[in-house]
């Protein structure tokens, strides 16, 4: 029989949100505030929700299972970044800004997550030469790369095909700030500030203002609009839970050496007979990769529990 009910449901996606509001998107434009409802726990950017009506109010009353969560941690603390994700945009620039500690630590959970990733090196007018040996590195180790300039005329060419992947329906921008994410983000998108505009709610306490995520809808000519995700400008990209074994398995490069070191559970850092170190000493692993492998290890080390 049909429900008479006279709450009204919708589904969409999370575009913004706060700890009670969200800006839910519900295909193929509407674009809906809502609050969140009180059995709901949390909610990311790139959730998919259910949303009920009551009134002149949109609550979101369900949330789907994800298929994938970008967060970092420090210490106890984990921040949801970004759920639901077919591919992140990892944004760097040409040296001096390339930031690999950064870079692979983002590499490392996407990894562990199962999110798949392209390496943006942006500002390439301004010469590679001095980034080289880093483009090699990466793509030495099977990582997706593209060369970008935000600020030439054709010079996100390399970026627009990837974009028009029918099979992409949900993707992010990461990067720290200064690389350009915002003028990439612009010249895809030109008017997005006016199409979403930054979220912000009226509570009795003042406004409420979102300082995370942002998602964006990018037109396609042959397929359904594309959701961007502005993730904010991360300095430092905390990894501090996970497990010295799951960061070696990260770095693929390291992998298709472990297998020749002494000892199986090898940690890859003083260890004698270490085919990992030796890589290194020989400069087959590049300095820089095993540079940020230890600059985790270290922060595991440091929020370790006693
Ligand atoms: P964000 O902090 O990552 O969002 O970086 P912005 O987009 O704000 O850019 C930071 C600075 O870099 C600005 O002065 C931009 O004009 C400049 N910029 C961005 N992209 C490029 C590029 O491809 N080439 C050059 N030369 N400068 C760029
Ligand atoms: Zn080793």
């Amino acid at each position: 029989m049909k429900d008479t009910n006279k709450q009204s449901q919708a589904t969409g996606i999370v575009v913004s949100c706060s700890r009670r509001n969200a800006m839910v998107l519900v295909p193929p434009h509407a674009l809906l505030p809502a609050r969140i409802g009180s059995k709901v726990l949390d909610i990311v950017v790139g959730d998919r929700v259910k949303l009920s009506r009551e009134h002149e109010h949109h609550i979101i009353v369900e949330v789907e299972e994800r298929t994938n969560c970008l967060s970092r941690t420090l210490g106890p603390k984990t921040k949801n970044i970004v759920v639901n994700l077919d591919r992140l945009l990892l944004v760097t620039a040409v040296e001096p800004l390339f930031n690999t500690s950064f870079v692979d630590r983002v590499l490392v959970v996407c990894f562990l997550r199962d999110i798949p990733v392209t390496l943006i090196v942006n500002k390439c007018d301004l010469g590679t030469e001095e980034t080289d040996h880093l483009i090699a590195a990466y793509a030495s180790v099977g990582i997706d790369l593209l060369l970008t300039s935000a600020l030439e005329e054709n010079g996100l060419r390399y970026l627009r095909p990837l974009l028009d992947d029918a099979d992409l329906h949900s993707i992010a921008l990461a990067g720290v700030s200064g690389v350009g994410k915002s003028s990439i983000l612009n010249a895809l998108i030109p008017d997005a500030e006016q199409r979403t505009g930054s979220v912000s709610w009226k509570t009795g306490k003042g406004t409420q203002t979102t300082s995370m995520a942002q998602g964006y809808l990018y037109t396609r000519d042959h397929c359904d609009d594309l959701l961007i995700v502005d993730l904010p400008g991360i300095q430092h990209f905390g990894v501090s839970n996970l497990q010295y074994r799951q960061v070696a398995e990260s770095y693929p490069e390291f992998v298709a050496l472990a297998a020749g070191c002494e000892y199986a559970d090898c940690r890859h850092i003083a260890e004698p007979a270490c085919a990992v170190l030796e890589a290194v000493d020989s400069g087959e692993i590049a300095p820089s990769r095993y540079l940020s492998y230890l600059g985790i290890i270290d922060e595991i080390d440091a929020h370790k529990p006693y």
